[in-house]
């Protein structure tokens, strides 16, 4: 048996026939910058995000530009944010001129360290720049009173927690700004690239409108210089779609993420493995599904072997990548991320998983720790 980390080939055919004619008529129109497709679709994520204003972005990755951008973080500021996370938490910071501050982890639930912000505010650090990471919140309210405290800016990477809740209120929608990803493997996923800005102001609203527009406020009439970064009509058309199941997919995952946490249990292998850790406050959304495991990368190799997807979210923490060389990091300073980050592993869990397929990753996990049963 071969079992993908992710099939979007399964998902495709189930919703094929809902989202091909729409297609077909967006091709006979030729309208593909903006209009009604992404107008409708940034209402509908404002709904279901419980935000007054979306504003639809070319990715994940610029809407964190964006949004710092609006923020004002430039130049010598300071933005404090977590090592463990898709790169572009941090560059989306050093892009906008900013020098990124990485404070580490929690070990069980892999956010920031809410007990280590603290210590790490300057008179430079502008904002705070939390990931709610694999689909699970930070810890929010602890970061929204510190940014409250000293007058900073938040700024939320909701990149892989669309739908994720924190104490029953939707991330995304709790700081200044909140950013989504449209990236094909996040929960909702694009046929390409597509992210959103989460904002509760009307000023912060129409500026990011401009600001996605090259900055223009009226047709060739430039206000301020902005990007050139839409989300695209047909990218729209295909989440609009998609976000009819995606409460539906969010529960298949996390069914699948406790049926694992099971198996695991059932099997006697939390000695060598340890499932995610779930806080009592938030609804996870499971973007992975990750565990840490005893000699992981052994475990890795014999998963490859056995044609069992997998992955490392993420290998070399951000303050040790090359790129950041110049912020003066090395080995030991944030001892938790780098701990984890040998010990992670990400297993199978989008939502068209079956039931069989699971056993057989669980049964192949069984074989590694305790040989041939
Ligand atoms: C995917 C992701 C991004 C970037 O999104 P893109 O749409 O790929 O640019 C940013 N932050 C996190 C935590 C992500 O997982």
């Amino acid at each position: 048996m071969k079992v993908p980390l992710l099939d979007l080939k399964r998902q495709y055919k189930y919703i094929k026939n809902d989202i091909l004619p729409d297609i077909g008529e967006l091709m006979e129109n030729q309208t593909f910058i903006l209009g009604d497709q992404v107008g409708r679709f940034e209402q509908a994520v404002a709904s279901y995000c419980n935000c007054e204003y979306c504003i639809g972005v070319a990715s994940g990755t610029d809407a964190l530009i964006l949004a710092l951008d609006e923020a004002g973080v430039k130049n010598g500021d300071e933005v404090i944010t977590t090592p463990f996370t898709f790169f572009s938490s941090a560059s989306s910071i050093a892009r906008v001129g900013a020098t990124p501050v990485f404070v580490d982890i929690d070990e069980r639930t892999f956010n920031i360290d809410i007990n280590k912000i603290h210590k790490k505010i300057t008179d430079k650090t502008k904002a705070i720049l939390p990931v709610h990471i694999f689909g699970q919140a930070a810890d929010m309210d602890f970061i929204l009173s510190l940014a409250k405290e000293y007058n900073l800016k938040v700024i939320e990477d909701a990149a892989q927690a669309i739908g994720t809740t924190y104490k029953g209120k939707k991330v995304g929608s709790l700081g200044n700004f909140g950013c989504l990803s449209f990236f094909p493997s996040k929960n909702l996923g694009a046929f390409g690239d597509g992210g959103m800005i989460l904002t509760k102001t009307l000023g912060d609203y129409e500026r990011l409108r401009a600001m996605r527009m090259h900055g223009e406020t009226k047709k060739y009439h430039h206000n301020f210089i902005g990007y050139n970064s839409r989300l695209d009509a047909i990218q729209a058309l295909v989440l609009s779609k998609k976000l009819k199941y995606l409460n539906n997919w969010h529960e298949m995952r996390r069914e699948h993420a406790h049926r694992y946490n099971e198996l695991f249990e059932k099997k006697e292998l939390l000695e060598f493995v340890t499932p995610p850790y779930e806080t009592t406050v938030s609804y996870h959304i499971y973007n992975q599904y990750t565990i840490k495991a005893k000699k992981r990368d052994e475990l890795k190799q014999f998963l490859d072997e056995n044609n069992i997807g997998n992955a490392i979210y993420y290998p070399l923490p951000l303050h040790l990548q090359n790129c950041f060389e110049y912020l003066g990091y090395k080995k030991g300073d944030l001892p938790i991320a780098e701990m984890v980050s040998k010990e992670v592993l990400s297993l199978p869990v989008f939502p068209e998983l079956t039931e069989e397929e699971q056993n057989f990753v669980v049964d192949k996990i069984e074989e590694f720790y305790k040989g041939k049963i």
